[in-house]
């Protein structure tokens, strides 16, 4: 695949996709932190008020593991949305973190968050 150098327009057109996808992400992290933040006061009120919902106090333990592990993906995408963000101002954007080669441009576009040529990120993920 040609490793060429993405063009100005290409960048822009990125940049705006990962401030679109940055905004997405953090209205779900909002979210996320309202629903847990209510389950949690409910939680501490103790004032349950119907006798059969202890019953699901299992399925709520659940649920707020899943809410974690969500919140914990949607923040790391939100890192890596923020450290594409920063090197495009840097100028460093589409450039392999490891080798300093650009990144394949069709890898760039499929996921504009990747620091990683493809090469360099099998390599990585195969440790
Ligand atoms: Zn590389």
């Amino acid at each position: 695949m040609a490793q060429v150098k993405l063009t100005k327009k290409e960048v822009d057109d990125l940049r705006a996709r990962l401030l679109e996808e940055r905004g997405e992400l953090q209205d779900q992290l909002t979210t996320i932190e309202d629903t847990s933040f209510s389950t949690t006061q409910s939680d501490l009120s103790g004032d349950v008020g119907l006798d059969d919902e202890s019953a699901d106090a299992g399925t709520a333990t659940f649920e707020r593991e899943k809410d974690l592990s969500i919140e914990q993906n949607v923040r790391d995408l939100l890192q890596k949305i923020d450290r594409a963000l920063t090197r495009i101002d840097a100028g460093t954007y589409g450039v392999c973190d490891r080798c300093g080669k650009p990144i394949e441009k069709a890898r760039v576009k499929a996921l504009p968050y990747v620091d990683l040529c493809i090469k360099d990120a099998r390599a990585q993920s195969r440790r």
